[in-house]
Formats: C-alpha cells, structure tokens, sequence
C-alpha cells in the first residue's frame, strides 16, 4: 500500500489510484537501478504533496508579485539557507523546474544565441542541454564537444584543452549522465581560466555523493554549479543552481522572469527536507555505501565477464557493454526487467551501434543503498544480471521468471519508504 495513503484519491479516481498503488508495488518488488532514480524519503514525499502545490510565488522571498507569502517566503528561504550550508555555496536558487530547465538558465545568463558552448558528447556520457543537437541547446548555440579517450573510457583533459584553446567558449559543461570516473573540477577550471570561459559543474548524477563526502566538490573550482535534486541526492523532482556571488543575480534573473513562471512551492519544501536529511551523518554513510555498492558490483561483474567502460567506476554509476556477452543494451535491458532488475540501454563510448539499439546498458546503485543492501549482497545481484542476460540469449523466459521471484524474496526484507505490505 501507498504510504502516506491515499484514501480520497482511491475514492474520487480509482482508476489512477489504482496504477500509482501498483507503481508502490513494482517500485517494491524491483531492484531499481536505473542510475538517475532513487526514493525519496516519506518525509519528502509528504512535504511534495501538501497543499503549497496551490500558491503563486513568483519572484523571489521578500520580493514577489503576488501577494500571501507569509509561509513561502521562509519556506524557500529555508531551502536556500540548507543548499548554501550543505554545499558551502555563496548563493543558490531552488526554482528550476528541473535538471534541463536549471542547466537552459544557465544559456540564458552567459550565452547570446549563436555562443559557444563546449560540453561532453551525449554519446561518450554528456547531457542533451550540453550542447546535443536535437536540444535547444545544441540548435540556438555552437557546441563544440569533448568525449573520452578510446584506451582508457576516461576524460582525457588535453583534449578538452585543446578544443578551448581552438574554439574559445564561452560556457564549459563538465558533469554529465554516464560519467563512471571521478571529474578534475580543477582541472576543468584551470582550462577555464585560461580561455576565459564560465565553468559550469552539472553534478545532477553526483550530487548527493559530494553533499555526503563520498565525490570531491566542485565548490572553488566551478563558477556555476547545476544539479537535479531527485537523483542520488534524494529529493523530489526539481533542480538547483548553485553560484558564487559574482554571478548570483545573473542567473536568479534567468531562472526567474528570463524563463520561467511561479516556483513550484510544494517541490521546494520537498527540496527543503532533502537538504536537511542530505546533511545528516546517515546520508553521509549512505553516499558512502552507494560508492561501497557500485564498486562492489563492478567487481564482480568484471568477474563474470561483463565489459565495464572505464574498466569500473569510482561514484554510483556503472556503463557496461555487453558485446562480449553476445547481446545487445535494449533486449538486455528488457531481459533484466522481467527478471525483475530495471535499468536501462545505454550507448557506450565509441559505440557502432544506434543510440535506440545501442550496446551498452547503464546501472547505478543510489536506490540498492536506500533500500538497505550493501556490498553483501552486490555478488548476488551480478549473479542475478548474469543469468538474466545469458537467458536473454536463449529466449530462456522462464529462468528471468525465476530470477524475478528472488529479487522479490530478496527484497521483502529490505523496506521502501513510501510503500507497505498490507
Ligand atoms: C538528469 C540530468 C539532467 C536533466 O535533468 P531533468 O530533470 O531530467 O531535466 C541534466 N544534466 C545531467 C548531467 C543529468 O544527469
């Protein structure tokens, strides 16, 4: 059952009651490792569905356009003030309505449409709104992109130098969306400097690691910091923008009148209590034993056969490619799903394949660790994986089945927040 309940809603809509208790369940009986995914607290989840949803507060607290803020104002000031001391930042914004809307704000305070912009390609692990050219960002500006090094799957800064040093951008995206290895914020900043571009640090996958110690901060070294709040950081669907002073008023104005409306006040309270529990020593061990999990993992899936791009990972993320076991990322991807394991298809660097029908899969472990498992039970979970993707091959349906009912078994003694067996 849903926690908290939701009796009114199973009255008025039992239709669409009915599918949000059996997303609870699914979310339950999974083991969810999609590596941008997490779960929220039931403390979050109640913050994000209160009545704030029904508030108007555009502007920002102390100077809004409407009235009754009595209770927003220091609602989202309490946000701000948690984001500033979590992350030791100068200021920050909470309105964005999410990753890609934060990270388009940013455009909009340093770039006039046709700027450049260097950013990771989407293929090699970068994001859409780094400059891909199906985003807004890569049509109305000039990307120019890096990758990662073919022999080693890691960043290779000398390219990226160069690529600086030649095409002089006016922005630099670091961060990214299949990353596995640690980023060189210094490094990234130093090149900066040297062109005289703005280095943005996009920690939407890694935020929660650097709150929590377990990832090194790009505070110092980035002039902006953009990040989602919902991935390992733990909190509702939103985003942030951190900056240094200098560029405070430059990015509030872009985020707000430049490209949005109202906040969305009952995802800032949400964001609110992420911050607080993210400053707590349990999160702190918690972003720990994500990292602990995904090396863990990593280890034994490179002991089963499994290609690891970057021959592991140092933060929560794995990208496989699973050419050697003799399949492709999306009939993977499928296989695993039934047999209870979700994550997703995923081009790996370098990849001959369509990026619909890539060769690689992406996992990470920012749930596994919510839900309580640790590296104990990571070799089974590879043991798992390996199973499902060798039935995969063979069309082998019922050993996925089977595989399906351990992840369940497993995971009844492991409790999700917001869901009860009743
Ligand atoms: C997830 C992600 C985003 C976008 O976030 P949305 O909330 O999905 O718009 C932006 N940048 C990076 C690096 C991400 O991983």
């Amino acid at each position: 059952m849903h926690v908290p309940p939701i009796p009114s809603l199973t009255a008025a809509d039992p239709e669409l009651a009915t599918l949000i208790e059996s997303e609870a369940t699914r979310q339950h009986d999974k083991l969810r490792m999609i590596a941008s995914e997490n779960y929220v607290s039931a403390a979050v989840l109640e913050a994000s569905g209160t009545v704030l949803t029904n508030k108007y507060s555009e502007g920002y607290p102390g100077r809004r356009y409407y009235e009754g803020q009595q209770f927003i104002d220091p609602i989202e000031t309490l946000a701000v003030t948690r984001a500033r001391e979590l992350f030791g930042v100068d200021h920050a914004n909470v309105q964005p309505y999410s990753g890609s809307p934060a990270n388009l704000a940013v455009y909009l305070a340093f770039l006039s449409p046709g700027d450049t912009v260097l950013g990771m390609a989407l293929p090699m692990g970068g994001h859409l709104t780094h400059g891909w050219s199906v985003s807004a960002t890569g049509k109305w500006f000039n990307p120019v992109r890096y990758g990662v090094s073919a022999e080693t799957g890691r960043i290779d800064l000398d390219e990226v130098r160069d690529l600086a040093r030649r095409e002089h951008p006016k922005l630099i995206f670091c961060g990214g969306t299949a990353v596995p290895r640690t980023i060189d914020f210094a490094g990234f900043a130093e090149i900066a400097r040297e062109v005289g571009a703005v280095l943005v640090a996009d920690i939407a996958h890694i935020a929660g690691l650097v709150a929590g110690g377990a990832h090194p901060s790009p505070v110092g070294h980035a002039d902006v910091i953009t990040t989602t709040t919902h991935k390992t950081l733990r909190g509702p669907r939103g985003a942030m923008i951190m900056t240094t002073a200098e560029h405070a008023s430059a990015v509030d104005k872009a985020v707000f009148p430049g490209l949005q409306g109202g906040p969305h006040n009952h995802t800032t309270a949400g964001i609110a209590v992420a911050l607080r529990e993210a400053g707590t020593e349990d999160f702190r061990r918690y972003a720990h034993q994500v990292v602990a999990n995904a090396k863990a993992l990593a280890a034994a899936l490179v002991e089963r056969g499994f290609t690891l791009s970057s021959g592991g990972t140092d933060n929560h993320l794995i990208l496989a490619d699973l050419t050697s076991k003799g399949i492709a990322g999306k009939p993977a991807a499928q296989a695993l799903d039934r047999a209870g394991i979700e994550l997703n298809y995923n081009t790996v660097p370098y990849d001959p394949r369509k990026p619909f029908d890539p060769s690689g899969i992406r996992l990470g472990t920012a749930a596994l660790a919510t839900r309580g498992l640790t590296e104990e039970q990571m070799p089974q979970v590879a043991a798992w994986m390996d199973e499902a993707v060798t039935a995969a091959v063979k069309d082998d349906e019922a050993t996925l089945d089977r595989v399906a009912g351990e992840v369940r078994d497993l995971l009844v003694c492991y409790p999700m927040p917001g869901y009860t067996a009743d």
